[in-house]
């Protein structure tokens, strides 16, 4: 069981060592976390003591990874060019950021490329990916799966994987797989799930794969809604999430709820999934 990596969102706003013990208290081992307010805007200074008192705390209890967010007001293909900018200068600064935690993971939405195309839209986030990769960084920059709401790129294994080839460190890209997003953008992880993961490891490769978001989906299949719902109440259900954390190409990865829920429900969602796995 202590093999399973498992935890959910947390709030940022009291620091590392603060969401450390959180989701210890929650039965997890690891978080996800926005760098910076969700909907954009500075971050705060790093705390240099919490970030040493977070290192203690996750060595002495065993939290090996975590996992950075992006905030969503992140779109590195905007038409907008200070749109585009700001993408750029947050990436830069969250990387910089990020080498407080070395080794870890850093995961943002490829991004909506609005009404210019697929391609334009691909031609930008690669731009931007070649000008904030660092050769000597430690952190592993994923893209998240989407769901193709709207003008969304990353929708298929194939627009990820068209970015991947293109950025020249690539070396330091993965991929965040979010069930969810997946599910509603018509990869059946319910009833094919192999079927699934060898499409993804026939197009993108499944060494690229680092991370899992675990969500429920409040719509049906192929709906490109993303509509988060809790593991158990959506249209994946409960026996999906079991092969899920127990599949052998993916039980070794660290898996993330952003159900929607207060801590008391991620608690319960964390205590089911640890009793589904095998
Ligand atoms: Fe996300
Ligand atoms: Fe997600
Ligand atoms: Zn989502």
């Amino acid at each position: 069981m202590s093999d399973f990596k498992i935890g959910c969102h947390l709030s940022t706003s009291k620091g590392f060592l603060h969401m450390a013990k959180e989701i210890i208290s929650l039965g997890g081992n690891t978080f996800q976390f926005f760098t910076r307010n969700p909907r954009g805007g500075s971050a705060k200074a790093i705390d240099e003591a919490d970030v040493k008192a977070f290192h203690e705390y996750a060595k002495e209890h065993g939290i090996e990874v975590i996992l950075a967010h992006a905030p969503y007001t992140l779109n590195a293909c905007s038409a907008d060019e200070n749109t585009r900018n700001f993408a750029r200068e947050t990436f830069a600064d969250d990387l910089v950021r990020m080498e407080y935690f070395p080794g870890n993971l850093y995961n943002f939405h490829p991004g909506s490329h609005v009404s210019q195309g697929v391609e334009v839209g691909t031609d930008y986030i690669v731009e931007m990916l070649n000008a904030v990769l660092k050769p000597e960084q430690t952190t592993t920059v994923l893209l998240e799966t989407m769901a193709g709401k709207g003008s969304e790129i990353g929708r298929s294994f194939e627009e990820i994987k068209a970015i991947i080839d293109r950025v020249e460190l690539s070396e330091h890209l993965g991929v965040c797989l979010d069930t969810c997003h997946v599910y509603d953008g018509e990869y059946d992880i319910v009833n094919d799930l192999d079927g699934v993961l060898e499409e993804f490891d026939r197009i993108i490769g499944l060494d690229r794969l680092k991370a899992i978001h675990l969500n429920d989906s409040k719509n049906p299949f192929g709906s490109h809604k993303d509509r988060h719902e809790k593991i158990g109440e959506g249209s994946i259900g409960v026996e999906a999430f079991e092969r899920i954390i127990n599949h052998p190409k993916l039980k070794h990865l660290p898996f993330y709820l952003e159900t929607p829920n207060e801590l008391d429900g991620y608690a319960k969602e964390i205590e089911l999934l640890k009793g589904l796995r095998k």
